[in-house]
């Protein structure tokens, strides 16, 4: 990567200004029903606190439209962090009639201590990415890391506003180590992948995938695509496609993309249809050119499964991006399952296998092969925009080495 990172500045004794992405689900009560997000930016904290910095944390949580709401605030998260980490977490209110009220319990902190600011989006000003807060943000540290890559697509205060500042300030804006996992995960596929190269894309709508798939492809070796998105592909051929999914915008695209693939584009060959759209619906597994009219196609086939299977173990980088068929009906989950598998299959046998955020990465968690991947992306929208070969303004604000 050729940004800095916590590594290549000296933290002890600074006060360091992190942001991280605590944007974590919870249910009505408020309790966290996945912390995943904290455990992952945890190396970068106790880096941080182990190397004698104090540390002021930053995150927003879901969307209180601009104001201060109880229902969004990071005290659950600060007590869970403080769980993990064994040490206290204090939450420091962000009240934009009292700014001081910030600095004060930032500039309370000691070496070794650990304070968690309370939820970024609590004015507007933050996804304004307004001056007057970064600067106000700025305030509270003497070095700013980003560790909150799924935040790193948007140019928001915390991300955009406040690196630029400190470092107009003179101060060092870098990266934390979950950030530079990702990068250099995602970034080495992209720009110096092992070969074979094979991308997996799948998915409802062709249309959100167009600009990963015009990036992905002079790149790979293979894209192989699945999932509600390839009906449109089959559609752009001259197939019959039932009630299946249809992205009319994007048959245009499909028809010339198929062309200029050079033959790089594998389409699913059988598929699992159903009557409606219901994981009681009764299934029945057929090829793709014989799809009924009164049918949709809800997942891929045996047959097409063993195919992409067979290029995943050949590999030696796999990406993935987007569920093969509508895997949140365990009836319909078996295409996903079966790619997770052999792609956890492609790890073992030495491949380095991505997962892309969101719809996959979650898919591959609740079935269990998380640790069988070589990375899974915690960004959903960041790692899509970094597969289109899109600038993250979060990291383009960073220094550079
Ligand atoms: P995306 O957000 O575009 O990655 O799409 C994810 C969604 O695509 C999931 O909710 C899946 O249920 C859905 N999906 C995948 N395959 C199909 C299919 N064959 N028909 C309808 N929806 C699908």
């Amino acid at each position: 990567m050729n940004k800095k990172t916590i590594e290549d500045v000296d933290v002890a004794g600074k006060r360091v200004l992190v942001r991280v992405d605590f944007n974590v689900p919870q249910d009505e009560s408020g309790k966290i029903t996945d912390d995943r997000r904290i455990e992952a930016a945890l190396p970068t904290i106790r880096y941080l606190l182990d190397n004698n910095a104090s540390v002021v944390l930053m995150s927003h949580l879901g969307r209180p439209k601009g104001k201060p709401d109880p229902k969004y605030t990071l005290q659950p998260i600060a007590n869970r962090l403080a769980e993990l980490i064994g040490r206290e977490v204090t939450l420091i209110p962000n009240d934009e009639k009292n700014p001081l009220a910030r600095n004060q319990a930032a500039e309370a902190l000691q070496p070794g201590q650990v304070a968690l600011l309370e939820n970024l989006r609590y004015t507007e000003k933050e996804e304004a990415n307004d001056t007057l807060y970064s600067q106000e943000l700025a305030a509270l540290g003497d070095i700013y890391v980003n560790d909150a890559f799924g935040a790193a697509h948007r140019a928001h205060a915390s991300t955009d506003g406040v690196p630029r500042v400190m470092r107009n300030m003179q101060k060092t804006a870098v990266a934390g180590f979950l950030m530079q996992k990702e990068i250099d995960f995602l970034g080495g596929a992209l720009n110096n992948p092992q070969r074979p190269f094979v991308a997996i894309l799948g998915g409802a709508k062709v249309k959100d995938k167009i600009p990963v798939i015009e990036s992905l492809l002079p790149k790979v070796d293979k894209l192989l695509i699945g999932g509600g998105m390839a009906y449109t592909f089959y559609k752009a051929n001259g197939l019959e496609i039932g009630k299946s999914l249809l992205d009319e915008s994007s048959l245009e695209f499909c028809r010339r993309v198929l062309q200029e693939g050079h033959g790089k584009i594998e389409l699913p060959n059988d598929c699992v249809v159903a009557p409606e759209f219901s994981n009681d619906a009764p299934r029945t597994t057929v090829k793709v050119a014989e799809i009924p009219a009164d049918q949709e196609g809800l997942d891929i086939g045996p047959e097409t499964i063993a195919r992409f299977a067979d290029y995943m173990n050949g590999a030696k980088t796999v990406i993935w991006n987007g569920p093969m068929g509508v895997f949140e009906m365990p009836n319909f989950a078996v295409g996903t399952k079966a790619v997770a598998e052999a792609m956890a299959k492609a790890t073992e046998n030495g491949a380095t296998t991505i997962v892309g955020g969101g719809d996959s990465a979650a898919a591959v968690e609740q079935m269990g092969y998380a640790e069988r991947m070589s990375h899974i992306s915690t960004g959903g929208g960041a790692s899509l925009e970094f597969l289109e070969g899109k600038e993250l303004p979060g990291v383009v604000a960073l220094d550079d080495k």
